[in-house]
């Protein structure tokens, strides 16, 4: 059964999404510059308006020092020209000069005059005194119907004389007895005022405003005609009430516009100086820092989706990728645990990394109990070393290496199996060279050989042996005795054949005929069998043998040691003339006349004929035809035959 699905490559294996991953990825990283951007605004922020803070309250103090040191120098010098007229009345052109040398050292002053109780004009810091009447001016009203010597800080008026708009410091002067002399004036042009305020840097909507302590504005710039008026304010409602120096942030009742306001209260004399700068003109550096930040989180955040496009389409290709190569993993598995065939991988140490289901059809085994056994305990020990040996031989990736082992199935039994071993990768480092084994069962070929080899030496034996007595036959003998011939300088060949054989045959039957014709080669082969000689059935009751490296003279010794123990088995032939079965026999030794091997045979050939001719039952040699031949009966043993003694 293959493991998984061709389809299905398995739960394990399965992934989240490249899209969920991308998108996690964009969003974490979007939210990371963002978070980074967003602290890093809002930490600026705060500290833009804290910065600001500290610097609105150091300009409204600056002011207020500034505008406390303008009134108070003229105060002074006020004050010591009110005493003075309170007890005198100096001439018009020696106090006009004082008044003018006055107002020339103190830049804030433009003029100060001298009114009398009527309102007209006594005394002036002018070149020429003016001659109009200022009795109508609320100043004037103001010290003619209110004793004290306090300088009284005027609404802002247009000048008659110059037609600017003014500020004047004012103070009663009194008579001797304390009754009203006149008025002490000292003008400022706003445009002092103005001059300075302008030096200051309080961005678009920013302003200064100089107030007098009832709400009266004094000095407002940059110039607005909004309102004169600030009583009905937080200022004044709220603020100066808690502290005489402040901060506050306000939505602008006159242009809806939020600012951040400092005050302080002018020491000594009743005004107050504000500063208001726009949240925007405060933050403009902030914004423009933001913007920058904005579009380098932008950069940011075009990059991160780039290289979130990137990552996408990287993550569809891999997982793509991984898809086709699970499936055809999934192929080359669900082959390689499906053939007959048992694929096993083994790595450098030999140890098993991977081994095919089919091993189950195949050996009985589980392929988990032998991954990181040695491939050499699946191996019988006597096989070992040809597999060693077979792996030895591969050279490179195309060299395939084929053994058969033995190896043993789940079951004890051995199994005979063909291996063909090839290297997993084109050889590089020893350390990690693997090998591709490709296993099958061979056993019942291995055995079906095993037979057919064993057919083929029994269908050998049977074409070189005579079936009746076991002997080798003709043919052997013929290709036996020409290898010899050529080998041997000395070589002998018997001829033996049964006398009278026809005789018992007719007399005993052909069965028993065949039974000592067995009897008989049983003697010839025994006298060869632990020679290198041959013997051999040359035809119905004939016999050869050969007898390499045998001169004649041993050779007549082994003829005749055949002929005398046939006759002494005493098989008994009626129709021999000695009543037994008894043997004639020709030998002939190689000579150097002996032309080949067949002119040998007929040698022995014709000294067999010739024992028969001399009665049968004797040995006659080759060389000595006419005049050496062995008879028989001439030697009587212990029982029923003798021996015969060599005739001459
Ligand atoms: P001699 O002494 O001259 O050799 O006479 P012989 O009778 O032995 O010779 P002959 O050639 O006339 O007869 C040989 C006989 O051997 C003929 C045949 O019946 C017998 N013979 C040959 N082959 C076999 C065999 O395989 N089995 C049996 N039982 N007899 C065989
Ligand atoms: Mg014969
Ligand atoms: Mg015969």
């Amino acid at each position: 059964m293959p493991d998984q699905d061709l389809t299905d490559p398995g739960e394990p294996l399965r992934r989240v999404s490249p899209a969920a991953v991308v998108i996690a990825f964009a969003l974490a990283m979007t939210a990371c510059v963002l978070g980074v951007v967003a602290w890093k605004a809002l930490d600026a922020k705060a500290t833009t308006l804290e910065r600001g803070q500290t610097d609105i309250q150091n300009l409204a103090h600056s002011l207020a020092e500034h505008a406390a040191h303008t009134i108070q120098s003229a105060d002074i010098a006020m004050a010591g020209m009110v005493d003075l007229l309170k007890y005198r009345q100096p001439l018009p052109e020696r106090f006009n000069r004082y008044l003018a040398k006055t107002v020339n050292s103190l830049p804030q002053l433009r003029e100060i005059g001298v009114l009398d109780a009527a309102g007209n004009w006594v005394y002036s810091s002018l070149p020429e005194t003016p001659r109009h009447n200022n009795s109508d001016r609320r100043y004037f009203t103001y010290h003619r119907d209110t004793p004290g010597s306090a300088l009284r800080i005027n609404e802002p008026i247009q000048s008659r004389l110059t037609g600017r708009m003014t500020i004047i410091l004012s103070k009663r002067i009194d008579k001797q007895d304390g009754s009203f002399a006149g008025v002490l004036t000292a003008a400022i042009d706003s445009d002092y005022f103005n001059r300075f305020y302008q030096t200051f840097q309080l961005g678009p909507d920013g302003s200064v405003t100089l107030l007098r302590n009832d709400g009266v504005v004094l000095i407002r710039w940059p110039l607005s005609e909004r309102s004169t008026d600030l009583s009905g304010t937080d200022l004044f409602s709220k603020h100066l009430k808690l502290n005489s120096v402040g901060y506050y942030k306000i939505v602008s009742p006159f242009d809806g516009i939020t600012k951040y306001i400092g005050y302080e209260a002018t020491p000594h004399y009743p005004t107050i100086v504000t500063v208001a700068i726009s949240e925007d003109g405060l933050l403009s550096h902030w914004w423009k820092t933001l913007r920058t930040d904005a579009i380098v989180a932008t950069v940011m955040l075009c990059t991160i989706l780039l290289l979130a496009i990137v990552l996408f389409a990287q993550l569809r290709f891999r997982m793509k990728a991984e898809r086709t190569l699970r499936k055809s993993e999934a192929h080359y598995r669900l082959l390689a645990n499906n053939i007959a065939d048992v694929i096993i991988l083994i790595d450098a140490r030999s140890l098993l990394r991977y081994v095919s289901q089919s091993v189950e059809p195949v050996l009985g085994l589980h392929p988990e109990d032998l991954l990181g056994r040695s491939c050499f305990d699946m191996i019988h020990p006597e096989d070992r070393e040809s597999v060693r040996s077979a792996t030895q031989r591969l050279v490179g990736i195309d060299t395939v290496s084929t053994v058969v082992f033995r190896t043993w199935r789940a079951d004890g039994t051995l199994a005979w199996v063909e291996s063909k071993f090839k290297l997993a990768a084109q050889p590089g480092d020893p350390a990690q060279t693997e090998f591709l084994c490709v296993i099958r069962d061979v056993t019942e070929r291995k055995r079906m050989e095993d037979e057919l080899t064993q057919l083929n030496r029994r269908l050998t034996q049977l074409a070189a042996t005579d079936g009746l007595t076991g002997l080798t036959n003709r043919r052997t003998f013929d290709g036996f005795l020409l290898r010899q011939f050529e080998s041997c300088d000395e070589i002998s060949v018997l001829m033996l054949d049964i006398d009278s054989f026809k005789g018992y045959n007719d007399t005993y039957g052909h069965q028993a005929g065949d039974r000592c014709l067995q009897a008989v080669a049983k003697v010839i082969g025994d006298a060869t069998s632990d020679t290198s000689g041959l013997s051999a059935r040359y035809g119905g009751e004939e016999f050869a043998v050969v007898l390499p490296d045998t001169g004649e003279d041993d050779a007549l010794k082994v003829a005749e040691a055949i002929r005398l123990t046939v006759r002494a088995l005493g098989i008994p032939n009626p129709v021999s003339s000695r009543g037994h079965i008894t043997m004639s026999v020709g030998v002939a030794s190689r000579t150097e006349k002996t032309l080949d091997e067949s002119a040998l045979v007929g040698q022995a050939d014709t000294a067999l004929y010739e024992a028969k001719r001399l009665g049968r039952n004797r040995t006659v040699v080759s060389s000595s035809l006419d005049l050496q031949y062995v008879e028989t009966d001439s030697i009587q043993h212990d029982g029923e035959f003798a021996p015969g003694e060599p005739a001459h």
